[in-house]
């Protein structure tokens, strides 16, 4: 008998966010904390367990009437053996049997799986994607990166880190990547990619207003306040950020000519950049695609936005459930 709820949570880089989700996809009860992913594990699973609580306790929902935990956690995972293979630069989190581990500790099943790969799971399932069989959802955000859905299944890959399009290379001896390698699409199509072309630009003496809105510390400038600089007229934030939509449109070619999914859905943060970031997205998209496939695929925005985290976890979990 299958049961009416299930609870989604979404590890992110500066929050754990945390949602009741029933069977029609909706968010009914919210829990946030300011844990992160970039802290120990177990700072992070104790975190997690106050979510958990305060759901339980706030709906007055029974636990047996949940079916299990959806976990989203950001970089590599292996969701089939529940394990985060490589999380920031923690190395506590190295192999780390977070399901199992919360599982335990939670006396629920719990499911675990790489962030983007849930939200391809939500999309498919609740959002723009509904009544697609072959998709793809893009992730337009701090990173880059896709979930990979094949008939209406999840591919995951040998060890569940398939989509990981962020570090192809494009780019041979090209800029450096958080990976260590060099030219990712991720040096250029991600909010890291942004922030890195800003300095590139500041640093070889470029005419900017960018130089006075990046932060003092020299940390990462975010999308938004480039686009902020671009919408003013600064010709440099345009230029930083059609490099980043041409880039991000180059990957989303590879994503055609290799998986000739019918949709892609493209999300995260960055896509609220619009058409600045979007146009310069899908004409590279169309200059490096044979027409044949370009014309047998849609590029659609997501649907549900910042939820997306949540309810993708939760998504998995009910796909899950009727899969046995
Ligand atoms: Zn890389």
């Amino acid at each position: 008998m299958s049961k009416p709820f299930a609870i989604g949570i979404d590890v992110g880089g500066t929050k754990i966010a945390a949602g009741l989700v029933n069977r029609a996809g909706e968010i009914l009860y919210r829990y946030t904390t300011r844990a992160h992913s970039e802290q120990q594990p177990e700072v992070v699973i104790r975190a997690i367990e106050e979510a958990y609580h305060c759901l339980i306790k706030e709906s007055g929902v029974e636990m047996t009437e949940i079916e299990a935990v959806g976990l989203g956690f950001p970089g590599n995972t292996n969701g089939p053996a529940g394990i985060v293979l490589v999380s920031s630069n923690l190395p506590a989190w190295n192999h780390f049997p977070l399901r199992d581990t919360l599982a335990a500790r939670l006396g629920i099943p719990v499911i675990l799986d790489n962030d983007t790969n849930l939200c391809a799971v939500g999309e498919h399932r609740y959002g723009a994607g509904r009544g697609a069989r072959n998709m793809s959802y893009v992730t337009f955000s701090t990173g880059y990166g896709i979930g990979i859905i094949i008939n209406n299944q999840l591919y995951v890959g040998h060890t569940g880190t398939a989509g990981e399009l962020g570090h192809v290379v494009i780019d041979i001896g090209g800029p450096l990547c958080t990976c260590g390698k060099r030219g990712c699409i991720m040096a250029y199509a991600c909010g890291i990619g942004i922030s890195r072309m800003v300095y590139e630009q500041i640093n070889a003496g470029a005419e900017t207003l960018l130089r006075q809105m990046v932060p003092a510390n020299g940390q990462r400038i975010s999308g938004e306040i480039v686009a902020e600089a671009a919408q003013q007229g600064d010709a440099v934030a345009v230029e930083i950020l059609r490099k980043a939509g041409y880039y991000g449109g180059v990957a989303l070619s590879m994503v055609v000519e290799i998986l000739n999914p019918e949709l892609i859905v493209v999300g995260g943060g960055l896509t609220r950049i619009g058409p600045l970031l979007w146009d310069p997205m899908l004409a590279a998209m169309r200059e490096h695609t044979q027409p044949e496939l370009w014309d047998s695929v849609r590029v659609v925005p997501w649907q549900l936005g910042d939820d997306l985290g949540i309810i993708g976890a939760a998504a998995k979990v009910f796909a899950e459930a009727e899969a046995y």
